[in-house]
């Protein structure tokens, strides 16, 4: 059977169905899927009825502008259609109370209000798809850092708040109903992270979900009811949201979490605790929002939080068969090897260039049609954000789509993995390379780099890096460089970063004590030690920390011997900040060769936060001396004796 004749029997059961006043066909694909170049990795046990989602609320905004979707023919296509023919069941859609300003301007992101809502589930429904209604329950954006109360409840006591919830939430879900809209399954609050429309007391929290929870059942009473958060990474608190929800007994079917491989964690950690959260307390669990660039090139003129030199974890590079590798392993994940796992939604995989072909053009189309992040006219309900940074999408090169519309062949992983699809796998990309070289160094570049297949395994392959300009490396000083090469016919990169050589060991006490250090003296104080406290630290998360309670105590020196150092001048740099030094504060740093002090830098302490640093130049060293820095602090104290940190010791070849 080739395709056209499958497209036909398609269609003529779909009349017959329509004839015989029959519910519509359950959606059987598969049939009309395969690839020549992607390669899917089969895995078994896939339940029939796993969720494959996509979150396509940008999409009327953007056909607004203009924007239209494709096939893989390349015929422009209900998009809704081209995700239903590549497998995807579910559609996620972001509801916000009033995204308008006072004089009914849009604030972007999509406009998404429920009559938005209702626009995509009606076309969801009618591609045989179910609607996962998401309320933020704000007016706009709802995420751990932001959770802004609507502009109509705001001032609100919990009490009016609730209620309001309940009469919002019942409305809405009145009219998806009313307009025969599949509804599957409804979020109270988006990435609720301890706090939610405008509250950060759990018992408040509860409330507000409980009352979203109660429309839920009375309105949909065969939907599930989920709750959604972020940062699996953070173990704790997921463990605690989960406990703290089952505490109020909150009802709920679906604890979601959000799953951004750049920082979310490991696969096994999220499916180990998901599984735990299931296992507890008797819930289905599921990925709420999922996305991965699949190149690493900026497509609306509006920057992306990922780009080429992102510091982020990069399991996958970030090519559509990277894109699909990674769907691939996080449906595997939560299909397989997570208790109770439903289903994996990818997060605005039609979020994509507004289509104009210069900023300008596309900043009209954002302020017209709201189908970037966010307009000038949210200034009004989020000026400190929002109001400041509003532009176009910075996520469209995580799209599913191309640019122009066009579906990548990685959309139907989410089909394909349940075939698999495994041909010879072939060179996909080529793997960063990484090199700190000390000024004083020599640059020594890769002579091979590693090619990530299609299958993500690695092959060693050979580099050419072309003319490199060594020489202005080499006088560039502290700088950093991308070295750009060609390995198997594709671009490889070599990210150089030329640095002062730090002849300290442990020059930051990032190992938690003071290992490579000598304390001397300091008997007389209440604490002397090396403290884990990133926000007292000047780098990392470690300093050396002191305090005394009495007057007169404060007087110690801490300092590390360094040998077998190349002759040669040397720069030393150590910092220090704290308070209550009292009158006669003696702080200085020091250098000595062969246990002589021979140079010395006076510092001081004056209030938290304020760090000061000396700095001793022209060190001059021979090698078979020895050399040895340090910091010396005394202080009378006032009233209490004093108090501070010491971070960041540097010594530097000059
Ligand atoms: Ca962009």
């Amino acid at each position: 059977m080739n395709k056209s004749t499958i497209g036909c029997l398609l269609v003529a059961l779909m009349l017959l169905g329509t004839l015989f006043g029959c519910k519509q066909a359950a959606y059987e694909p598969g049939a009309e899927v395969f690839s020549d170049t992607l390669y899917v990795e089969k895995f078994d046990n896939l339940p029939q009825d796993f969720i494959m989602g996509v979150d396509a609320s940008s999409v009327p905004a953007l056909e607004a502008g203009g924007v239209k979707f494709y096939d893989f023919d390349g015929v422009e296509t209900d998009v809704f259609k081209v995700l239903r023919d590549n497998g995807i069941n579910y559609i996620r859609v972001r509801v916000w109370v009033d995204p308008y300003n006072s004089e009914g301007k849009g604030y972007g992101g999509g406009n998404c209000d429920i009559d938005t809502a209702i626009e995509i589930g009606k076309r969801a429904t009618e591609y045989g798809m179910k609607l996962l209604v998401d309320f933020h329950y704000s007016d706009f954006w709802a995420d751990p850092s932001k959770q802004m109360v609507p502009k109509a409840w705001a001032g609100m006591k919990i009490e009016e708040k609730t209620e309001a919830l309940y009469q919002y939430t019942l409305d809405c879900l009145n009219k998806l109903k009313k307009a025969k809209v599949d509804v599957g399954m409804v979020q109270v609050g988006n990435e609720t992270n301890g706090s939610m429309c405008g509250e950060k007391i759990w018992m408040n929290i509860y409330y507000l979900m409980d009352a979203g929870s109660r429309a839920i059942r009375e309105v949909f009473p065969d939907a599930l009811v989920a709750v959604h958060f972020a940062n699996p990474e953070k173990i704790t608190n997921y463990q605690d949201y989960a406990k703290k929800l089952n505490y109020y007994s909150l009802d709920y079917d679906v604890f979601a979490s959000s799953y951004y491989p750049y920082w979310h964690g490991t696969l096994d950690n999220l499916s180990s605790l998901l599984s735990q959260i299931a296992q507890t307390y008797d819930k289905k669990v599921m990925v709420a929002e999922l996305s991965y660039a699949y190149t690493p090139d900026d497509t609306d003129f509006f920057g992306n939080t990922i780009t080429a030199g992102s510091m982020v974890e990069k399991d996958y590079p970030f090519t559509v068969q990277g894109q699909a590798n990674c769907v691939r392993n996080v449906i595997d994940t939560i299909a397989n090897r997570t208790t109770n796992g439903i289903g994996v939604f990818y997060w605005e995989g039609t979020w994509i260039s507004s289509g104009g072909t210069t900023y300008e053009e596309n900043k009209a189309l954002w302020e017209e049609y709201g189908s970037g992040w966010a307009t000038s006219y949210s200034a009004q309900y989020d000026p400190n954000d929002a109001g400041k940074y509003y532009g176009g999408c910075a996520c469209d090169n995580q799209a599913l789509f191309d640019a122009q519309g066009k579906p990548l062949e990685s959309l139907k992983v989410f089909e394909m993995v349940k075939t698999g699809n495994v041909i010879e796998p072939r060179a996909d990309a080529i793997e960063d390379s990484n090199l700190m070289v000390d000024l004083n160094g020599k640059i020594e570049l890769p002579t091979t780099v590693n090619a990530v297949m299609s299958d993500n395994s690695k092959q060693e392959v050979a580099v050419d890096w072309g003319e490199v300009d060594y020489d202005g490396m080499y006088s560039g000083g502290v700088n950093k460089y991308d070295i750009v090469g060609t390995a198997d016919g594709m671009e490889a990169h070599c990210f150089v970063s030329m640095v002062e050589y730090n002849f300290l060991e442990n020059y930051s006490f990032e190992t938690g004590d003071d290992s490579g250090w000598t304390v001397l003296g300091g008997e007389k104080l209440d604490e002397l030690y090396v403290e884990n406290k990133p926000t007292d630290s000047m780098t990392g998360a470690c300093h050396f920390h002191f305090w005394s309670a009495n007057p007169n105590t404060v007087e110690f020196a801490l300092e590390q011997q360094v040998s077998e150092l190349p002759s040669g001048t040397y720069k030393y740099t150590i910092s220090i900040m704290g308070g209550d030094a009292g009158e006669n504060a003696q702080i200085y740093s020091y250098v000595k060769i062969n246990g002589e002090i021979v140079k010395t830098c006076d510092m001081e302490i004056t209030v938290y936060d304020s760090w000061n640093t000396a700095v001793i130049d022209d060190i001059e060293y021979t090698l078979g001396d020895t050399l040895t820095v340090g910091i010396f602090v005394k202080c009378q104290g006032s009233g209490n004796g004093a108090w501070g940190k010491i971070d960041d010791a540097l010594l530097n070849s000059k």
